[in-house]
């Protein structure tokens, strides 16, 4: 027996099996595309010559391949999901809290215990102390298991018995990060347009991290709080400001696309009657 087995050898379970053998646990390793296993097994970790091998080979067994269909392919494969019973099956791979709450069921009738986790890292980054992972589940489950998942992310966060929860958390983080991805391509174009540094723009970015870290959470807290109606800069003003851009990207050549689309989203509010609230109060508007 090992102490852990992880299954899906892409980018980030490589990482994970790598930080706790790095850890000093005992791990056995299976991917479906076995060469991927290689560098593992050069650091040590046993590679299991099937799935229900692995799962066989270690009381918890962490998933971490693209998706949930894919952990599907993998666990009802042939007899692979007998082999969970007893065990606790720890599934990194991300989706969605639907898909988090019907795996739990699934694996019950397994008889095998469940944590559903959401990695708010990159690969290099898993073992290091201030990563976060999110786990939810029954929490006599987590505490379990808390040691070992510590050793792959130091700000190990529990969020509760509700198995969805870590991924409805990752899911909002992640439509956060999307609308910053684009903008920083969109925030690219105008700079190269004007001949000016990408570069230098990115490192502005990242010196006003705590300027907007802080924002987040004031805007969180007014979407909680239902308070919009005292703002420092008006969604108005943000609204003008931003329908600027299309008449810069108009200027200068480039795509519309993203301001226009940004755009669309602050004139419905401002029609709507909400330009002298906060900004927050685009949600308003996004509400069915
Ligand atoms: P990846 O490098 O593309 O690896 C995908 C893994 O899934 C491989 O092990 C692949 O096996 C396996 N797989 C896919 N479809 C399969 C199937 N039908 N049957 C069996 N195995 C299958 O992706 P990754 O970056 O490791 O991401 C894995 C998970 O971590 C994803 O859910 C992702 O959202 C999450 N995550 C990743 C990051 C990141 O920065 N990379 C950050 C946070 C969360 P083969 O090797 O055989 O193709």
């Amino acid at each position: 027996m090992t102490e852990a087995t992880v299954i899906g050898l892409g980018e980030m379970g490589s990482a994970l099996a790598a930080a706790l053998l790095r850890a000093g646990h005992r791990v056995t390793v299976w991917n479906r595309t076995a060469a991927k296993a290689q560098p593992l097994v050069q650091q040590g970790a046993v590679l299991a010559p099937s799935a229900e091998a692995a799962i066989g080979a270690s009381a918890v067994v962490i998933v971490c391949v693209s998706n949930y269909g894919a952990t599907r392919d993998i666990l009802l494969a042939g007899n692979t999901a007998a082999a969970l019973r007893g065990r606790t099956l720890v599934q990194l791979s991300t989706g969605t809290p639907q898909e988090a709450r019907d795996t739990q069921a699934w694996a019950q009738v397994q008889r095998a215990a469940y944590l559903d986790g959401a990695i708010l890292a990159w690969p290099s980054q898993i073992g290091g102390a201030e990563t976060t992972i999110l786990v939810s589940g029954a929490e006599a489950v987590f505490r379990l298991n808390s040691a070992l998942l510590r050793d792959l992310a130091g700000n190990l966060t529990y969020m509760g018995e509700a198995v969805g929860q870590s991924s409805t958390l990752f899911s909002a983080v992640l439509s956060y990060m999307a609308g910053r991805w684009i903008g920083l391509c969109h925030g690219a174009l105008i700079c190269q347009a004007e001949g000016a540094s990408v570069a230098s723009f990115g490192a502005t970015l990242a010196s006003l991290a705590p300027i907007l870290g802080a924002e987040s959470k004031h805007l969180g807290e007014v979407i909680e709080s239902g308070n919009y109606g005292h703002p420092e800069s008006t969604l108005k003003t943000a609204g003008e400001d931003v329908e600027r851009l299309v008449q810069q990207a108009k200027e200068a050549g480039i795509s519309t696309e993203v301001p226009a689309f940004a755009a669309a989203l602050f004139r419905r509010a401002i029609d709507a009657g909400h330009g002298a609230e906060e900004h927050a109060a685009l949600i308003k508007i996004l509400r069915p």
